[in-house]
Parts: C-alpha cells; structure tokens; sequence
C-alpha cells in the first residue's frame, strides 16, 4: 500500500490543501472543516447523535451546517475512498484519498472544534494560524514522526467522534496557555515584521511563537502525530473494506528511477521518526500554498 503512496507523493502533497482552496469557490464547502461542539452545550459528545439521520432529527440540517459537519464529513469521505478502491479508479483513489486526510488532519486541530475558531472571543484573535501554520512552520522540522503502523478502524464514523472530542479537551489549553503567556511576554516584543515569500508582514514575533511553543508541551507535536496515524488508518481501513483490492496494478505512472531513490530517501527518513522536506514550490513554477492566515475560517464563515 505505502508504494502506491509513494508513487503518488506529489499528488497527494499538492492536493492535501485542495479542500481549504475549494471553500473560496464553493460556499457549501465551509462547515465540513470544523464542528464547533461548544454550540451543543456542556457535554456535546453526549447529546450529538453519531448517526447524520438522528443529528439532523434533533438539531435540524440547518443548525449541523451552521455549526459544521467535521465528523460526518470524514465519514462521507471515508466510503467514497472504499467505493474508489473497489473500482480500481486511481485518480478517484487519489481524489478522495487527499480530501480524507485533509479532514482527518482538521479533525485533530483544536480550534477545529469550538465557535471560539479563531479566539475572536476572548481577544485573541489570530490564535488559529499561530497554533496550526506558524508553529508548525517553525517547529516541525524537529518533530518526531514515526507512529507505528496504521491500525483497522471498526468505525469510521465513532472514529471521527474520538478525534474530535480528543480535540475538544485541548481547547481550554490552547487558549489558556496563550492568555498565560500574554501576561508575562513583553508586548512590545510579541510581534515583528517577518518575511512572506517576498513581503514583509507584521505577525507574532519568533521569540512569542518559541515561548508559545514551549509552553504547549509538546502539544502541537502530538495533535501532528495523532494526525498522521489516522490519515494512515483510515486510508488502510478503507482499502481493506474495499476487499484489499491489489494496488500495484494502479501504479501509474510507474516510478522513475528519480522517484524511487526520492521514495527511498523519504522511507529512511520515516523509520529515523522524520519526515521529507516539502518541495519548494517556488522553485519549481507551482502555485504558492494559500497563505497560512487563509488556512483558519476567519477566512468566511457560512453566510445565514
Ligand atoms: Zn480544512
């Protein structure tokens, strides 16, 4: 299965952002990044049925849209990715398989799962792309990645409940431990212009995202971990569902003597708990990534 991955890095690299993209164009692509559960009371894990039909028999369809669809969004994924597999559809394959891991990955974010997105309600507005882009993209380099294999999943649905509620929990952290910080980092040190591609944007300063990072314990770190083994549990769920159909007759194109000692590089890099530096897309004339504010919803929530 991983050699199928491997030959199709470039896809799937390229793609896993694709739903973020999509949310400019196509409004009814916004609730399926997040849930925010604090709208359904004190224990929202306890009174939100899993089950869509019930959710929407006690909430309405109005409501699931308004305060987002996360979890029945990696369910609807998840089957479009076996119904992929069982008809040997290779670009479905690789569609439906870069959509899942994208919403796997919101499914471990915490902020993913609360009204307060982007700590617009507590004066700490910003907190989404310093918690999810800006951390990350200063700190991940040193992250340790190997998870151990990926595991079958009975429930992919009950599967994408634990994510979130595990989210849930660390949403008080997140915002806690940032008003913490603001109490005793100088203000006029908490930010600086840094360079963006090639402009010189006014965002938290590195010093404020190192104290941020540490004061996390490790936080950020463990949510990218949990995130990788899932998108790997789910895809291997879905291709076992599927009748463990043989994908090395998918292959294609088949790997060039380049991609192969890429794969290679990239499989050692793996085992020694380390992950392959993105390709640098300037470099080679790819679109730029969204910029790392437009990955948080502060970008447009659902119009009512
Ligand atoms: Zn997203």
């Amino acid at each position: 299965m991983s050699s199928f991955y491997q030959a199709n890095i470039t896809y799937i690299t390229e793609h896993a952002i694709s739903p973020d993209r999509r949310r400019y164009v196509d409004s009814t692509e916004i609730p399926r990044h997040y849930f925010d559960a604090d709208h359904f009371g004190k224990a929202p894990f306890h009174t939100m049925p899993q089950k869509w039909n019930d959710a929407v028999q006690k909430y309405t369809v109005d409501t699931l849209y308004k305060y987002g669809t996360l979890p029945w969004t990696i369910q609807h994924n998840y089957y479009r990715l076996v119904d992929a597999f069982k008809s040997k559809d290779t670009s479905a394959i690789l569609h439906y398989s870069a959509y899942l891991g994208h919403y796997v990955a919101d499914a471990c974010v915490p902020l993913h799962l609360t009204l307060n997105h982007d700590g617009q309600l507590t004066h700490q507005d910003g907190i989404h792309a310093l918690w999810e882009s800006r951390l990350p993209e200063q700190f991940s380099s040193k992250y340790y990645y190997y998870t151990g294999n990926a595991k079958y999943l009975e429930n992919p649905l009950w599967q994408a409940f634990i994510l979130c509620r595990n989210s849930f929990k660390s949403v008080d952290s997140v915002l806690r431990i940032q008003r913490q910080l603001d109490k005793v980092f100088p203000a006029d040190k908490k930010y600086e212009m840094v360079l963006r591609g090639k402009r010189q944007v006014n965002d938290y300063s590195a010093a404020y995202c190192k104290a941020y990072h540490q004061a996390l314990k490790g936080m950020v770190q463990r949510r990218m971990r949990l995130a990788l083994l899932n998108v790997g549990s789910y895809w291997y769920s879905a291709w076992v569902d599927a009748g463990q159909p043989d994908l090395n007759k998918l292959i294609d194109p088949a790997l060039s003597l380049v991609d192969k000692q890429q794969a290679a590089r990239e499989a050692a890099l793996y085992r020694a708990g380390q992950i392959a530096p993105l390709p640098d897309y300037g470099k080679v004339n790819k679109p730029l990534p969204p910029a790392p504010q437009d990955l948080s919803r502060s970008a447009g929530k659902p119009t009512p």
